[in-house]
């Protein structure tokens, strides 16, 4: 811990609470677990920031990981090629919505989100239209380098950088999960995409939850309407599925719920099972066929990383998908999650709990009465911990977002950890 602090600044981090709280060191994982130098375990019930699926450790992946080390490292991908991207990228157009079929590979989610904004504004530019403006939805988040986090409207995390940001807009987001809230945000997108719709290159979402926004979340029926708003007035839909792809919201993509197919869509975070940073933006023909032609006619996206593909991450990508294949988890998710909800049923008698919800695997209990500099998030995250369980809330929000592979037993234990923390807190 001390060396730690003698060198390294962490993220998200204002570095002085280290002085009070201490950090903790892992010493490995396995499963759902972390483990400290003590010996004392931790369930991972926020999946190590989302990115988690199938547990630390996990056997078929590490196989195939270290197959993938003694074969090939890593290699550039302009100019060159090699079989993990091929057979990742095959997959990936084979499992999302039927109009994406190009991938476009970078190596983390706020990179995918800077490059799917330089798509699309490009896209519109070669076809002779200058739209520079981005259109994001209230509260949302979608990374943290100056395009994402311009697309962002996470204040604690924008605010400071106002003067950097490039050109955005936002319309508000659905208060709650009800149909009505959904319609009525509709109708705002429709009136600011009337009006502004010839400076608008496209309108980025986070597809049912928002994230880093406290995991708040809305009804499908607003990303039907968006998808039909957006077509109608000549602007991209990017669904940005970092954190919601790969089976997090019950299905294996967000947009399978609205069954719609986006124009771009972004995946990182569980796309290698947690292990290796990787990050995809998938798009249609149509965007694709707008930037072919011959080179000195410049129409090319010229943008790429050092780490592009890398065969590494692919091959982790790939044992995660064949996890998938081999075994109903969507299916058995389902039951967790069913499972989970009732076991929730208790929070909300508690006088400091204002709202419980649920998308998928992804449970949020939101707090009340509380000022934030209080930060009470923070003294139940203290409380899981030292019952072994790493609940990272999100102000006053906490969530469970565990690995696919915990079990009825462990949610047991993940659920009363949180319960008896906010309880405690309830009575002081
Ligand atoms: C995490 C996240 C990002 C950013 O991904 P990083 O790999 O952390 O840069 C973007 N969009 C959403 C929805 C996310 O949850």
């Amino acid at each position: 811990m001390k060396r730690d602090l003698e060198v390294i600044w962490h993220p998200c981090t204002q570095m002085k609470d280290h002085e009070t709280l201490p950090l903790i060191p892992v010493k490995s994982g396995k499963g759902i677990y972390l483990y400290d130098f003590d010996g004392k375990s931790y369930i991972d019930a926020v999946s190590s920031w989302w990115v988690n699926l199938f547990g630390h450790a996990n056997e078929k992946i590490n196989s195939r990981v270290k197959a993938q080390v003694d074969t090939l490292e890593h290699v550039l991908l302009a100019g060159f090629t090699h079989e993990p991207a091929v057979d990742l990228a095959h997959k990936l157009v084979a499992l999302t919505p039927k109009s994406l079929k190009k991938v476009f590979y970078v190596d983390n989610g706020s990179s995918a989100v800077e490059a799917a904004l330089k798509m699309s504004y490009h896209y519109h530019l070669n076809q002779g239209k200058s739209k520079s403006v981005f259109l994001s939805l209230t509260n949302s988040y979608h990374g943290e380098t100056i395009g994402a986090l311009s697309v962002g409207d996470v204040a604690l995390y924008k605010e400071t950088y106002a003067p950097l940001l490039i050109a955005n807009m936002q319309v508000p987001v659905p208060i709650n999960q009800s149909i009505a809230s959904a319609n009525e945000a509709l109708e705002v997108l429709e009136k600011v995409l009337e009006e502004k719709s010839d400076e608008i290159a496209a309108f980025i979402v986070e597809p049912l939850i928002q994230g880093a926004g406290g995991m708040h979340m809305y009804h499908p029926i607003y990303l039907e309407g968006a998808r039909v708003l957006t077509k109608k007035y000549d602007v991209h839909l990017i669904a940005d599925e970092i954190m919601t792809g790969f089976g997090r919201t019950g299905k294996m993509f967000a947009c399978e719920h609205a069954s719609i197919s986006p124009d771009f869509m972004t995946l990182s975070k569980g796309l290698t099972g947690g292990y290796l940073p990787l990050s995809v933006v998938m798009t249609t023909d149509d965007v694709y066929q707008a930037f072919y032609c011959d080179y000195n006619e410049h129409k090319a996206f010229l943008h790429s990383h050092s780490y592009t593909g890398n065969p590494l991450a692919c091959a982790a990508a790939l044992a995660t998908l064949e996890i998938f294949e081999e075994s109903d988890i969507l299916g058995e998710n389902r039951k967790k999650s069913v499972y989970i909800k009732k076991k929730l049923e208790k929070f909300i008698a508690l006088s400091n709990v204002k709202e419980v919800r649920q998308q998928g695997m992804v449970t949020a209990i939101e707090l009340q009465g509380y000022d934030a500099k209080e930060r009470i998030g923070l003294k139940i995250y203290e409380y899981a911990l030292s019952e072994g369980v790493l609940l990272r809330p999100l102000g006053s929000v906490i969530y469970f977002m565990p690995p696919y592979i915990i079990s009825y037993k462990e949610i047991d234990t993940m659920i009363e950890v949180a319960f008896e923390g906010i309880k405690s807190i309830a009575s002081m």
